[in-house]
């Protein structure tokens, strides 16, 4: 049985960072995948883009029981760090919003990147994890392969979400071995399925607000067939929604006055009408209801209501479901970070054993944060992993 340093469980982001900072510190060094191709969601990462960083990466933008614990890493390994490294390899990023980068030559010119990094390293494709046991110094790794032994072990092997990429929970199952806590796993930036939105709006896109406790997200909101999709209702996924959500559907706008006006300016239109000036036609019919009254002949107090309607659509907590593992980009929940040092990523119940990535509980924003927090924390992981 050949000895390593380091090995390395998944080829993702986080695995391949984690091998490339390893083996610059000149460590002998295994990853093993159980897939046949590396870093599959990078490559459908940005869909075929790949958003690589944000540089507003900082613990705001993360979430979990813990999300203080990403200051670590990422002061370790800034989003700054990852656009130098890109440069390096002559990918072209662009700034598509204020600090949002995506790769212009595609999620494929990235994983070629990665893999230029660790050419060399023994990576072992189909090579299925299915338990990690310790003896007194060594780790035993037991695959549907063979068994690998080394000093160093790290657990990249990201979350249980969009599975149809190939996933595993193998990742909770070792750190459970060694006596590391689960955050239930949950998913995240996903639609939402809402019962009381009609499946007549699917489809149309609008810019839109919705706001959690004092929490104020303004972006993209889709409706679909179940409820909201699209960038915003990703961005409140991530987030703590179990007490409900409220949506505005004409942010920055004075809806009340601007209904009060129409009835001096516009008195003869009715409240559809009036809307479809700022909403889709089929967004402002389900707001006016059966309300066709002219303008000019509804009170005030009405008008407070229909603004209300459309400002502060109220979705309490329980009517709202996450909708689907099968398309979350990413899970929020896994390895209980209070029991990992934010310094090193390695477990303090046990020496020599790792984690990187999404495997562990901290999720982050729509918008390249989790890859961020991917390449920082395998980078991380791999400068201090195979010391023993
Ligand atoms: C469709 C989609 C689009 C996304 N777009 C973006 C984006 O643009 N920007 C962004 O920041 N984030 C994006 N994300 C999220 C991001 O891709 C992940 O958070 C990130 O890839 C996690 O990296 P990781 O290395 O921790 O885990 P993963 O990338 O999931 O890698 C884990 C690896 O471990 C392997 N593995 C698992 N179990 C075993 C086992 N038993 N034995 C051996 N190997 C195993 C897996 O096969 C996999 O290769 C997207 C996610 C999806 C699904």
């Amino acid at each position: 049985m050949k000895q390593y340093d380091v090995i390395i469980i998944g080829a993702g982001a986080a695995g391949l960072s984690a091998a490339t900072a390893a083996r610059e510190r000149g460590k002998r060094i295994a990853v093993l995948e159980m897939g046949e191709t590396p870093a599959r969601k990078v490559m459908a990462s940005g869909g075929g883009r790949c958003n690589i960083t944000n540089t507003d990466a900082n613990h705001t933008r993360y979430f979990g029981e813990n999300p203080n614990f990403v200051r670590g890493a990422l002061s370790r390994v800034s989003a700054y760090d990852i656009i130098e490294w890109a440069n390096g390899k002559k990918l072209s990023l662009v700034e598509k919003t204020p600090g949002r980068y995506f790769c212009e030559n595609g999620a494929s010119a990235v994983v070629e990147a990665l893999m230029n990094d660790v050419r060399g390293i023994d990576i072992f494709y189909n090579t299925n994890v299915k338990s990690v046991q310790k003896t007194t110094d060594i780790f035993i790794i037991s695959t549907n392969q063979n068994t690998f032994c080394a000093k160093s072990v790290i657990v990249a092997t990201g979350g249980i979400s969009f599975d149809g990429l190939g996933v595993s929970d193998i990742g909770y199952k070792i750190a459970k071995t060694f006596g590391h806590k689960i955050i239930p796993v949950r998913p995240a930036l996903c639609a939402l399925s809402i019962p009381n939105i009609p499946s007549e709006l699917a489809g149309i896109s609008i810019d839109a607000e919705i706001k959690i406790g004092k929490t104020k997200l303004c972006d993209s909101l889709l409706f679909t067939h179940f409820g909201i999709g699209g960038p915003l209702a990703y961005r409140a996924s991530v987030r703590d929604i179990h007490n409900g959500i409220v949506i505005n559907l004409m942010p920055n706008i004075d809806v009340q006055n601007v209904l009060r006006d129409a009835k001096h300016t516009s008195g003869k239109k009715n409240v559809t009408n009036i809307l479809t000036q700022y909403l889709p036609n089929r967004v402002a019919k389900w707001i006016a209801g059966n309300d066709t009254r002219n303008i000019a002949d509804i009170k005030d107090t009405d008008i407070a209501k229909i603004a209300t309607r459309i400002t502060n659509i109220i979705i309490p907590g329980d009517k709202i479901k996450l909708h689907n593992m099968a398309s979350a980009e990413i899970v929020r929940g896994g390895v209980d970070t209070r029991e990992i040092s934010s310094k090193t990523m390695e477990s303090m119940l046990c020496r020599g054993l790792f984690f990187a990535g999404e495997v562990m509980d901290i999720a982050g924003d729509l918008g390249g944060f989790n890859l961020q927090w991917a390449w920082a924390s395998g980078r991380v992981a791999g400068q201090n992993a195979g010391n023993i």
